[in-house]
């Protein structure tokens, strides 16, 4: 069994409502279980402005799938959920990252892992934070050490 940290992003139609969904989707992946599910936070969007702003939160699994299978089975409920892919940053009904594997290093044209950008932005480090503060970042150290850099970015955490 592999511990996976997963991020979900959403800011079309009821994202709140799609990230609750998206949870008990995460829980019915197969193989797999949901451990920890952090707050909801919104967050303007980041690189393409004048879309409406999104709900991000993160989640703990623990898998037994390989992480490209894992992968497939987010790309999976995207596609459950409505995604069509479009612009890139641009808007949709349900984002899923996957963030962490293990300590797993993988550089792929299709999954690199750690997640590239991670560490940079806010709306990614304080759902993870709520999972684990101490969580360690291969190549970059601890979550903890990259939250101050992020402290200006705009986001606020949502009464559950
Ligand atoms: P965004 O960067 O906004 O999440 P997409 O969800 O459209 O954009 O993903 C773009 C591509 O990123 C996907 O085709 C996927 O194969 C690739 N990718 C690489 N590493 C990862 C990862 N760790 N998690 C999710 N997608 C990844
Ligand atoms: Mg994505």
């Amino acid at each position: 069994m592999a511990i996976a940290y997963i991020a979900l992003g959403a800011n079309l139609g009821d994202p709140a409502s799609t990230l609750r969904a998206a949870f008990a989707a995460l829980d019915s992946v197969p193989d797999s279980r949901l451990l920890a599910r952090s707050a909801l936070y919104l967050s303007a969007p980041v690189g393409l402005t004048g879309q409406p702003d999104f709900v991000n939160a993160a989640a703990r699994i623990e898998t037994s799938l390989a992480p490209a299978a894992l992968l497939d089975a987010l790309f999976a409920i995207e596609q459950q959920f409505g995604r069509l892919r479009g612009e890139r940053n641009g808007p949709r009904t349900l984002d899923l990252d996957l963030l962490l594997y293990d300590l797993q290093v993988i550089t792929t044209p299709r999954l690199t892992l750690p997640h590239p950008r991670l560490h940079l932005r806010a709306f990614v480090l304080l759902p993870l934070a709520d999972l684990d503060h101490a969580l360690s970042i291969p190549g970059r150290g601890t979550l903890a050490a990259w939250l101050p850099a992020v402290a200006t970015q705009g986001i606020r955490r949502l009464d559950a």
